[in-house]
């Protein structure tokens, strides 16, 4: 299970990661509305925690965003003061919960659990990274509004890259993931369908979004 989290205060970004972490979750952070935003949009989260006091844009515009593209991965607010406007204004804006500073970490952790599991497998529908959007409900990638034609194993694996995207993924992780099988043997296979699927989506477009990390295996990241 992996979380964002935005939040600009070190000390509380510190301890909210420490205690995710120790329970199990996987946690990324950012210190301001864009960079959330940005990461958001770019990769499969399970959960967002979002403070309202954010530099650059706040939480209630980013919370905003991310449902006016079609994202719905649960959203946990969390306010500096227990003003009914404020928690209206964020459940309105399409939060699934708040919690107001300052609270304890077991019922960060409770909320958290309880929203995972009102929401097992909501999926986001659209991934987006720079100019290439993936739609999952129809399967299909287009970048710069020009449709890829993928076949379903490279469509797979660009989801996978784009849902991991800024990350490593090693050669035996898309093996694992793109055939389902763990075959370590011939990692081979993965850099012929890394080589097609870029031919597609990189090759026609000035930004390159697939790099090659070597000896290890990929990441998709715009620059
Ligand atoms: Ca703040």
């Amino acid at each position: 299970m992996r979380i964002l989290l935005l939040e600009d205060e070190e000390k509380t970004v510190a301890f909210l990661a420490k205690g995710l972490r120790e329970g199990g979750f996987k946690v990324n952070a950012a210190r301001d509305g864009e960079t959330g935003l940005r990461l958001a949009c770019a990769a499969k989260f399970d959960l967002l925690i979002v403070d309202v006091m954010l530099p650059k844009i706040d939480g209630w515009e980013v919370v905003a965003d991310l449902r006016r593209r079609g994202i719905r991965t649960p959203i946990l607010f969390l306010t500096a003061r227990d003003s009914v406007r404020d928690r209206v204004k964020g459940l309105e804006l399409g939060a699934d919960d708040y919690l107001v500073k300052p609270f304890a970490f077991s019922e960060l952790l409770a909320r958290v659990r309880s929203l995972l599991r009102r929401a097992p497998h909501r999926q986001t529908e659209r991934l987006r990274i720079d100019d290439l959007e993936i739609d999952m409900r129809r399967h299909k990638a287009i970048r710069s509004g020009v449709p890829l034609n993928l076949t379903p194993k490279e469509f797979l694996l660009l989801t996978h890259l784009v849902r991991s995207a800024g990350e490593v993924v090693s050669r035996a992780e898309i093996a694992e993931h793109v055939w389902d099988i763990g075959f370590k043997t011939n990692t081979n296979v993965v850099d012929v369908v890394v080589r097609r699927l870029r031919a597609k989506v990189d090759d026609p477009f000035k930004t390159k979004l697939v790099h090659t990390i070597r000896s290890v295996g990929y990441v998709l990241k715009a620059r």
